[in-house]
């Protein structure tokens, strides 16, 4: 039996990497879904052909979750096209710029924090307002990272980021409890989409990266995606507040980032 028949499923970040995986996962389990990209267009088309040969439906509404009037818009567009939207999966994220605090920005901090954090708040925020108005009910999966809890150097930017998430999904996981409403993060490791590039292009830099690793291997997006299907269906109807860890027990090793 199809475990997300019926729903329909709002996910940033759908055109590439854990964000396209969990969109096709869900379609595979029965949501229909609104599909978002900021750049590319084509891609997010090809998640859209997955998603129908899924035998599911989906619109394609493009989005930058750091910009207020684009989320609001994002929502607007989507509700003319589903009446009601079920699950958000707030995945849409950025990289660390990689840069030592003395090196870095005010703007690019920023930068990371906005699409990172505050988007994962715009979503969530205008969510829970079509929820609440629909007599509650629903999902809100944040893709954080090990870096909400992990910190490595030349990572503020994005640690911080992550970190704000988890506090965000825990203060909103509180506030929406009794309105049915449920709020948890993924905590993903290594995984190999776009965002690890150098790991997915370069065998060895990967085969030293995955050193670190207690299983020894990269994650899949798909490994992410089974996550989310679960923390979005009734099996997990009773679970809100948590951080589900999927990084093949990388947080474990307390070496991140020692010299
Ligand atoms: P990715 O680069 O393939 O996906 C990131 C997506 O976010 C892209 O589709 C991109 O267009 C979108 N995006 C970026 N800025 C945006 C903006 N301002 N507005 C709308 N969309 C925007 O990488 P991914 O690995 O699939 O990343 C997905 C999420 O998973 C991110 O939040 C990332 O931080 C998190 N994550 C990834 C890993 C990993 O190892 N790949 C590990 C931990 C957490």
């Amino acid at each position: 039996m199809k475990k997300l028949g019926g729903k329909v499923a709002l996910i940033t970040g759908t055109e590439s990497g854990i964000g396209h995986a969990i969109a096709v996962e869900f379609a595979q389990q029965g949501a229909d879904i609104v599909i978002t990209y900021l750049n590319n267009s084509e891609a997010a088309a090809e998640t859209l052909l997955a998603v129908q040969q899924a035998g599911a439906k989906g619109v394609i509404v493009q989005v930058d979750v750091s910009n207020e009037q684009s989320v609001d818009a994002l929502f607007d567009a989507a509700l003319q096209y589903f009446p009601q939207i079920h699950i958000l999966v707030n995945c849409a994220g950025v990289r660390s710029t990689d840069k030592y605090i003395h090196e870095v920005s005010v703007a690019e901090f920023m930068a990371t924090l906005n699409t990172n954090l505050v988007g994962t708040f715009m979503c969530s925020r205008k969510f829970i307002q079509h929820r609440l108005a629909n007599g509650g009910l629903g999902r809100v999966i944040n893709i954080s990272s090990v870096h909400e809890e992990v910190v490595s150097p030349g990572k503020t930017d994005y640690c911080a980021s992550k970190a704000g998430i988890r506090g965000l999904s825990r203060a909103l996981a509180m506030e929406v409890a009794d309105k049915q409403i449920a709020v948890n993060n993924i905590a993903p490791g290594m995984i190999l989409t776009p965002m690890n590039k150098r790991a997915f292009e370069e065998p060895e830099y990967r085969k030293a990266l995955e050193q670190r690793i207690p299983s020894k291997t990269s994650g899949m997006p798909q490994d992410v995606a089974k996550v989310a299907v679960f923390l979005a269906s009734d099996d997990a109807a009773y679970i809100t507040g948590t951080t589900q860890v999927v990084d093949g027990g990388l947080s474990l090793s307390r070496a991140q980032g020692a010299k």
